[in-house]
């Protein structure tokens, strides 16, 4: 809006008629104390004075203005018919205002200015609200700023209270926190500690999880720089991301040298006790068989029946002995694996006839399903067929209401390997349990009263599929089933 100052009524009449045929919005004022009021009222585009009014003139209205920090920026034109002096007309400038017309007046020149003056004060308004919210955007940043970093110095100050070591790595895979602990271990920020020579390297480890964006789990023995020592740690790196990418990383070492001790001392009993075990039980084996054979008893009598179920027996503790054994084998890298190239199908119809004569009296049906592999693959037949014989077993045995199993075998040529599944229709196993049944001695809690075992039988078929460089793993729902798989490399 634009706003006409004159004390003669005939000029505002006429002005405002002639900028209102330009479609300007006018407002009037019939002198400087009631141009002052409106202009400090409302907001102005331009402002056309005329300089010579009684009380206050046009010079003392701009001046006051001027001293406004609401209206010094709001052009003014000055009208004038005495003052064209050069004088006034520097007075005009001086008082803030910025042209200056002398009456009578050009309608077209007086129009040119104010459409100039009108456009210039519209720009400057614009450019005014830019700047205002350039600046609260400044401001915002520089706020949230401080906050994040008050918050990294919480999370920080949270680290260096922790007891184990701690650190951060940033997008670029650079460590860029660590907390006071560390400094035991390595000298430098920079590096991660120093691995015992036999154990895999941290940088080379979390560089392939990086790569991948995985998070890193390593047991590793570190070097105290101090004692020289190594102690045992479990080093866990997780990534956080923001959206799909990895933002930074957060890493702890949480000592477990106590814990592995114990584990090492519990693993040796184990080796000592199940060796010791195993010659007696082998003397009865043979002294039963021995038994059998002299006694020469009638198959239907109760005797030779007590001597079969005193044989059955013998044969769960051997192969429990036998279990034990392969599990302190594996411990100390013993567990040794023969490939040969073999027809898996032969093998595969080995495990089925064992299981199917051990479990005679439940009556128990195997089907056979997919294609079977008609190609020798390299591979240890006697472990092989551990592995099936244990996933059947635990098929049937976890099975309590259903005597249904089915062997599927895929020859995947892409992968160039062949997969087994083993699928029962049994009590199944919790999503967040799948994992962990492959762990030494772990059993899934909600069975474990109901089902006799040790936990050992998987962690054995693991190592196994491991050093025939395969996969095992198991998909399963809760009482609906489980199929537990594994798959072998063609060559
Ligand atoms: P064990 O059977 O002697 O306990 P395993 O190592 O063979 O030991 O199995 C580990 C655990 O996995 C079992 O205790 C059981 O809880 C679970 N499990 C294995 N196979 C099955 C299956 N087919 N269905 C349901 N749970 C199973």
């Amino acid at each position: 809006m634009i706003l006409i100052v004159d004390d003669n009524q005939s000029n505002l009449y006429s002005l405002k008629k002639l900028l209102e045929s330009k479609d300007f919005l006018v407002d009037t004022a019939n002198s400087g104390e009631e141009a002052l009021g409106k202009a400090l009222k409302n907001d102005y585009a331009l402002i056309i004075l005329d300089v010579q009014m009684p009380d206050m003139d046009g010079f003392e209205v701009a001046e006051t203005l001027a001293g406004y920090s609401k209206t010094k920026e709001v052009p003014i034109i000055f009208l004038s018919a005495v003052n064209t002096d050069k004088r006034f007309i520097t007075k005009g400038y001086a008082s803030g205002g910025k042209d200056y017309v002398t009456k009578p007046v050009d309608p077209e020149i007086l129009l040119l200015k104010v459409k100039t003056f009108y456009n210039l004060q519209e720009q400057n308004v614009a450019m005014r609200k830019t700047q205002q919210s350039l600046e609260l955007e400044v401001k915002g940043r520089r706020e949230s700023q401080v906050t994040m970093k008050s918050q990294i110095d919480h999370f920080h100050l949270m680290l260096e209270s922790l007891p184990q070591i701690a650190f951060t790595v940033n997008g670029d895979g650079i460590v860029d926190f660590v907390n006071g602990k560390w400094y035991e271990y390595s000298s430098s920020d920079q590096h991660f500690p120093q691995t015992h020579p036999d154990d895999f390297s941290i940088e080379g480890e979390f560089e392939r999880c990086r790569k991948k964006g995985k998070a890193l789990e390593l047991e590793v023995r570190i070097q105290n720089i101090k004692s020289g020592d190594y102690r045992y740690y479990l080093l866990r790196v997780t990534p956080v991301y923001e959206g799909n990418t990895v933002k930074n990383w957060v890493g702890t070492f949480t000592d477990i040298d106590d814990q592995k001790k114990v584990e090492k001392e519990k693993d040796e009993f184990l080796s000592i006790a199940s060796h010791e075990l195993k010659t007696p039980l082998t003397s009865i084996k043979a002294y039963v068989q021995l038994l059998e054979r002299r006694l020469k008893l009638d198959k239907e009598s109760a005797e030779a029946g007590f001597v079969t179920k005193a044989q059955d027996q013998i044969e769960k503790l051997n192969t429990l002995i036998t279990d034990l054994l392969d599990v302190s084998k594996i411990e100390n890298g013993k567990l040794k694996i023969n490939k040969k190239p073999t027809n898996l199908e032969n093998v595969i119809s080995n495990a089925i006839d064992t299981i199917l004569q051990t479990h005679d009296e439940q009556n128990i049906k195997i089907k056979r399903d997919g294609i079977r592999p008609d190609i020798l693959i390299p591979l240890d037949a006697i472990r092989i067929e551990q592995v099936l014989i244990n996933f059947l077993t635990n098929a049937i045995k976890y099975s309590p209401k259903n005597n249904q199993v089915i062997v599927t075998t895929f020859v995947d040529e892409e992968e160039q390997e062949v997969r087994v599944n083993i699928t029962d229709f049994g009590i199944g196993i919790p999503d967040f349990k799948q994992e962990a049944v492959f762990r030494k001695f772990y059993r899934v809690e909600e069975s474990s009263l109901q089902f006799q075992g040790m936990g050992i039988g998987l962690f054995i078929c693991s190592e196994i599929i491991k050093q025939h460089h395969g996969n095992i793993g198991v998909s399963s729902k809760v009482d609906e089933g489980s199929t537990f798989y594994f798959t072998l490399p063609l060559n």
